[in-house]
């Protein structure tokens, strides 16, 4: 069983490939080239209602009831067989994302296995919560709560970190018993493809993982959202679909958990190490060619240390690798698409109408004639704009960030909790005391002290504002894909 059938990629239902029987599909382009990949099969309403039944038909044939240890048994094996096709998984992300082969492997691939064993730990030592209740009388009344699978669980998510993201919500989802019917990227089809081939050899029961492709508004991904068969809807991706998803979601009143844009905000102090700063913000500005939700793209200087942080990065984005995701000295890709770029271009025209001075890039690069049809960029920066531009305001999810300047403390704050979005922020300071007060105080889901994106998975993971509803990650996740009852016994 494979996911793919000559040129098609196929959708995967109830525990089987589904052979294309019309040609309604897409074509999917390599970012780093321009070229053709595969065609892949798009989900009709008809599909999509199949696999809901068949993820409904699932959990009544026992997957809801299986035991906890066989279902973390049953993830941990497919952390393996994920480490066993490793280099299949990498190659299947680099061909759909153009992200460099080291990034893949590093990044993407194995925290895809990672996701898949802590939740296979944290849904094992997962305790049951519980109060023991005095009453008026003197007597006792016990009250715990059983955690139930949520039950049918549509899984949406972006391009930018396709396996990562998806299996950030697979592994939690079926370590509480439920059924999946994913919808992953239209751009990147490939490893939610590959990881049903993953799931079948390890033995997940049919109908438990199911794959449709498509796009989002009146396609697979409405389809699946606006289906009356759903429990629950996880998604990961813009600002802008999630709120059209929550309204779709709404008339039935479903939970939802959002993870969506960002606009974060880096904050530098002028008693920093520059040499370690400057390795970390060249990190969060321009990892995955900044198509992160977490990468920065606002970053404060304190007035001190502005000119040496602004020489600085500019000089380290200069030496980065743009070239073929498969070279090892590649550090750098193309962005997701043609059309994406274009967006970037724009605001790279706004930004610069608006008066910023370009340190670097600002442009599309020269690398040859095997990669002259990608979606390539320059990793650029700005100085001169202030929080009152829109490319300064609005998330571009591209290598870009601006240079600020600031004085104290209190204006850094205010400067980075000025914007609609609440993800991520980052603080750079040899001050201990100073860097866990700033933290604190950015009205964001995730605030790291020098360094980013540094992760343990046990803990909680979103954002607020436009960024998201709700969090995931370690027990977070196992309150979102399970609903309590709560049991109270009189004594
Ligand atoms: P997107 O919102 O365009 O698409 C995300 C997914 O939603 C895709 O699978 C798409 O097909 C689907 N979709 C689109 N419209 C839909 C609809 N009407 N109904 C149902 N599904 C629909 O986002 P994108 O461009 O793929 O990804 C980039 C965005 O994702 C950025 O804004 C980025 O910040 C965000 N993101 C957030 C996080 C996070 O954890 N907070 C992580 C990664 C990416």
């Amino acid at each position: 069983m494979t996911a793919q059938n000559g040129l098609w990629t196929r959708n995967f239902v109830d525990g089987r490939f589904v052979e294309p029987d019309t040609d309604r599909g897409f074509e999917q382009i390599d970012p780093a080239t321009g070229k053709l990949i595969a065609r892949v099969h798009e989900a009709d309403a008809a599909l999509v209602d199949r696999a809901v039944q068949a993820a409904r038909g699932s959990l009544a044939n026992g997957w809801a009831d299986t035991p906890v240890r066989e279902r973390a048994a049953l993830l941990r094996r497919a952390a393996d067989r994920i480490e066993e096709r490793f280099e299949e998984f990498v190659a299947a992300e680099v061909a759909d994302t153009g992200k460099p082969v080291t990034q893949a492997r590093e990044l993407d691939v194995t925290r895809a296995l990672t996701n898949f064993r802590t939740f296979a730990d944290v849904v094992a030592a997962a305790g049951l919560e519980s109060f023991l209740t005095d009453l008026a009388d003197g007597g006792q009344a016990l009250n715990y709560a059983v955690r139930k699978p949520l039950g049918v669980v549509a899984v949406i998510v972006p391009w930018n970190l396709p396996l990562l993201l998806l299996t950030w919500k697979v592994a939690p989802a079926l370590a509480c018993g439920n059924a999946v019917v994913v919808k992953p990227s239209e751009e990147t089809p490939a490893t939610a493809t590959l990881l049903a081939e993953v799931l079948a050899e390890v033995g997940l029961p049919p109908g438990v993982y199911n794959v449709v492709h498509g796009f989002g508004g009146a396609s697979a991904g409405e389809h699946l959202v606006t289906h009356p068969g759903i429990d629950g809807v996880t998604f990961t991706g813009s600002s802008a679909t999630g709120s059209q998803v929550m309204k779709m979601v709404a008339p039935k009143v479903r939970p939802v958990s959002f993870e969506l844009g960002g606009k974060n905000a880096a904050i530098v102090f002028d008693d920093v190490d520059l040499d370690e700063a400057l390795t970390g913000l060249t990190k969060s500005v321009f990892t995955n060619t900044g198509q992160v939700c977490l990468c920065t793209e606002r970053v404060y200087v304190q007035r001190g240390v502005f000119d040496d942080i602004a020489a600085g990065l500019a000089e380290r984005a200069r030496g980065l690798r743009l070239g073929s995701p498969e070279a090892r000295s590649t550090t750098t890709g193309p962005l997701i698409s043609q059309a994406h770029r274009k967006k970037v271009l724009d605001y790279f025209a706004l930004a610069e109408q608006d008066g910023a001075t370009v340190l670097t890039g600002g442009d599309v690069p020269e690398l040859g004639a095997e990669l002259s049809g990608g979606s390539w960029i320059e990793p650029t920066l700005w100085t001169g704009l202030t929080n009152a531009h829109r490319a300064v305001r609005e998330e571009i999810f591209g290598p870009v960030a601006a240079l600020i300047p600031f004085d104290t403390e209190d204006e850094a704050i205010a400067l980075a909790n000025d914007t609609d979005y609440g993800l991520a922020a980052s603080v750079w300071t040899n001050d201990l005391r100073r860097g866990h007060r700033v933290a604190q105080r950015m009205n964001v889901g995730m605030s790291w002290v020098n360094t980013w994106f540094l992760r343990d998975l046990r803990s909680p993971f979103g954002g607020v504002g436009l960024s998201g509803i709700g969090r995931e990650g370690g027990e977070s996740s196992l309150h979102f894909y399970t609903e309590p009852t709560n049991v109270c016994v009189q004594l």
